[in-house]
């Protein structure tokens, strides 16, 4: 029988949620789900100095309002517990002390002063910068020495360095290292505390991840973990390392860049659903492109993985894409996300009902490219736009005003009859010889203060009888 399927996500509490993480969690949720697999939350929180507190919680919301639901993981608990790292320092303890048991790494007394110099002398020398093993030559006397002279020293692995290491990748096969090309690196640091290239190795040993789908900037540690994994006789998992994304210039995305957090997104009226379509068909084609969760883990494709070096991230496409869905979601969903950004525009939205919310959106949404557009939008039906008879002499001409303005008071007696209303006007307008753009035009801008968008249809059926009556209603000398 095949290994059970189990990979994970595994951020690192930086405060910071961008759409290439989100693209990670993704891909690891639609191969879990799609090969009935499990998907776990790993927080990686041991690099103290990065930590950014409540971002663990932040990320966990972000992850819940994106949908992208874990079978294991912080506050649901599962059976390889704890999920956060700083709640595992008994394992990491563990695992260092078979290794240091088993003469895998030694402890290293180098100051960070004395690796910088030895650093720069090898550079300066031409040569690659690599530790120089001062410290695994070093007597049992003089470690002994300097641990009772209470020098402060970290463990280090001893990588083999005749070795070549092989790694199985789901987007370029098999991949071999040459480790003579690596240093022996730090499995922990002068406080005692465990470095990342360790911990997260232990971690997806001891929880029993099969496949480690992660970003392209974690394959040279995949090199060095695999190190690890053989030293310690642990099999490995399968990786998958998914390119970077880079903006229209070509260079790596950045904070700086807008669309890259996902905060800025959710904030800019931004769909879940569409984050999540569009990061999962970056990099990839499909027919279809707008899709849904459970239609990507029924649809992605993983036997045709290519590793195509870094993706352009494309913010029009994204729009596009946010656009498609606010027309595709269902009208109750749209409701509830379009809501904060009505009511944050406009204090008076704060009383309409979602019945009335749900039928006015029905009309609109089409208008929306982000949540955001439904102030511009909508505020006809809270205000009274201002208007003015001279705009409608420019865009269509004095005389034929004139006559739509002549033909709207004369039936405006009607207004509660929006059908004989239309085709009483529509019918004189063709008398006078007005073509119906400039009737429809002008009445959707006295009603809205646009002279485009929502059609005379919807508009008589959102605004109440007496609203339009109001404002067709127009003093002027016709
Ligand atoms: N904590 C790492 C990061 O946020 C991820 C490591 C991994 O996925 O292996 O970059």
């Amino acid at each position: 029988m095949s290994k059970k399927i189990r990979v994970r996500f595994a951020p690192s509490p930086t405060g910071f949620m961008h759409i290439g993480n989100i693209r990670i969690a993704l891909m690891n949720y639609v191969f879990a789900h799609q090969k009935s697999g499990t998907c776990v939350l790993r927080v990686e929180d041991t690099d103290l100095e990065r930590n950014v507190a409540e971002a663990s919680v932040s990320l966990i919301k972000m992850l819940r309002w994106l949908s992208l639901n874990y079978d294991e993981g912080p506050v649901k608990g599962g059976k390889y517990g704890p999920y956060i790292q700083s709640e595992r320092t008994s394992i990491y303890k563990k695992y260092l002390d078979e290794m240091i048991q088993n003469q895998l790494v030694y402890r290293c007394f180098c100051t960070r002063e004395e690796l910088e110099k030895k650093r720069e002398e090898q550079v300066a020398a031409g040569l690659p910068p690599r530790y120089d093993r001062t410290c695994l030559y070093l007597s049992d006397d003089k470690i002994k020495e300097k641990i009772e002279a209470g020098l402060s020293f970290i463990w280090r692995f001893k990588i083999n360095q005749e070795s070549i290491i092989e790694i199985e990748t789901m987007e370029r096969g098999v991949l071999k290292f040459d480790m003579k090309n690596f240093s022996d690196f730090a499995v922990t640091r002068s406080d005692g505390s465990v470095t990342f290239l360790f911990s997260n190795f232990v971690d997806d040993h001891s929880m029993k991840i099969s496949h480690v789908i992660r970003g392209e900037d974690h394959l040279s540690n995949t090199a060095m973990q695999a190190a690890l994994y053989v030293a310690c006789a642990c099999p490995l998992p399968k990786f998958w390392h998914l390119p970077m994304l880079c903006g229209a210039d070509g260079k790596k995305l950045s904070k700086r860049d807008f669309g890259f957090g996902i905060q800025d997104l959710k904030d800019a009226g931004f769909l879940p659903m569409a984050i999540l379509n569009y990061v999962a068909i970056l990099g990839t084609s499909f027919e279809q492109e707008i899709q849904s969760l459970g239609e990507l883990v029924s649809n992605f494709n993983f036997e045709n993985i290519s590793s195509s070096g870094a993706i352009k991230f494309d913010m029009e496409k994204l729009r596009w894409i946010n656009h498609k869905w606010i027309e595709r979601v269902a009208i109750s969903k749209l409701v509830e996300l379009v809501k904060p950004f009505l009511n944050d525009q406009i204090d008076e939205s704060l009383t309409l009902s979602d019945k009335k919310l749900e039928f006015i959106l029905e009309k609109v949404r089409t208008d929306l490219k982000t949540l955001v557009d439904i102030g511009p939008v909508l505020c006809f039906y809270f205000k009274r736009p201002i208007v003015d008879i001279q705009e409608i002499e420019e865009k269509f001409g004095v005389d034929k005003t004139k006559f739509v303005l002549k033909i709207i008071k004369e039936n405006i007696c009607l207004i509660n009859k929006t059908e004989q209303f239309l085709d009483i006007s529509k019918k004189q307008a063709k008398d006078y010889g007005l073509k119906l753009n400039v009737f429809f035009g002008t009445i959707r801008y006295l009603l809205t203060g646009r002279f485009n968008g929502i059609s005379i249809h919807d508009l008589f059926e959102i605004l109440p009888d007496e609203e339009l009556e109001a404002r067709l209603n127009i003093k002027n000398s016709i």
